[in-house]
């Protein structure tokens, strides 16, 4: 399986893509999130992927950096659809508010292909919280992250194509289930269980390739919480977004916007006994040293492999 991120910034970044990515396996093509435009179409070419070709498209939310470069794809669809070139059926998953916006917009701006594609190669599917699809080959579970912005779900995958109930429990899962009160809390909490040392909470790695397989979790662009944290138990690889570096905390006010900096994402991967951590959903002022800063302020709270790609780096998901 492999990841290639086609944005990695947030809603307001000027310099880079808009957070989107693209899993493949075996010539197939997952597309999570479509950015805010037709950069998207720009950045596919320069990935050498056809849009022909992905015919799972994921939307986690209603925000313009995520929903309106899916605008865009609809269009060349229905364009190809229209003057039979299409190549086979294009599935569009999101929850119901999402597919709602999807079918206004293609109503209110393509009437004519929307009622002649629509349900005829092109299909809109609704998915709910903790339901189990096959994609590219693999179970994605859909979750819902309980936003407080806009009704935002993420996913869990399978890496190695096996079921999500075939995982055993890991001793994670164990840690997860037991603390579930402190987790995530960063250390800030009054409660006394919050207050152990970092030692004593830092659970072992999930499992890996020789253990009991690999899973991949996405968490969109807020925070894993107290409330979702579950839907990472066991997963080796967490895609995480983290707006800014902690120190500069008091110039982008992540916490204002529901989002996270590098320390808070890379702690709860910690506790959380992710071995890969790839953050995403940045501010772009500094670009060319990006990585570097992120990296270093991350590893002081992860001691997994971490990961601050750009856009159009690809990862492999070993
Ligand atoms: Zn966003």
């Amino acid at each position: 399986m492999k990841l290639t991120m086609l944005g990695t910034g947030h809603a307001g970044v000027t310099k880079c893509y808009n957070t989107c990515f693209i899993l493949e396996d075996a010539g197939k093509y997952f597309l999570v999130d479509a950015g805010g435009g037709n950069t998207l179409l720009k950045q596919l070419q320069r990935v050498n992927i056809s849009l022909d070709n992905i015919h799972d498209i994921f939307i986690t939310h209603r925000h313009l950096d995520h929903l309106t470069g899916a605008l865009w794809i609809l269009r060349r669809l229905f364009s190809q659809i229209k003057s039979g070139r299409s190549n086979g059926e294009y599935r569009f998953y999101a929850h119901d508010e999402v597919i709602r916006l999807l079918l206004q917009f293609s109503e209110g701006l393509f009437p004519e292909s929307a009622s002649d594609c629509i349900g005829k190669g092109i299909d809109f599917i609704e998915v709910r919280d903790q339901e189990t699809r096959k994609i590219i080959g693999h179970d994605v579970t859909f979750f819902d992250i309980h936003s407080t912005k806009a009704r935002q779900f993420g996913f869990r995958m399978d890496l190695d194509g096996k079921k999500d109930k075939e995982f055993p429990e890991t001793s994670a899962e164990q840690y997860v289930r037991e603390n579930q009160r402190c987790l995530l809390s960063s250390g800030s909490s009054a409660d006394p269980c919050c207050r152990e040392d970092r030692k004593s909470v830092k659970t072992e790695r999930n499992p890996d390739s020789n253990g009991s397989g690999r899973r991949l979790v996405c968490f969109g662009d807020e925070p894993c919480t107290e409330e979702t944290m579950h839907n990472a138990e066991g997963c080796t690889w967490m895609l995480h977004e983290a707006f800014c570096l902690y120190e500069d905390r008091d110039r982008y006010k992540p916490y204002e916007k529901h989002h996270s900096t590098v320390k808070d994402a890379c702690q709860a991967a910690e506790k959380l006994g992710i071995r890969n951590l790839v953050l995403y959903h940045t501010e772009d002022d500094d670009l060319p040293s990006r990585k570097k800063r992120y990296t270093k302020e991350g590893e002081q709270y992860f001691s997994g492999n971490l990961y601050v790609p750009e856009d159009l780096e690809t990862l492999e998901l070993g």
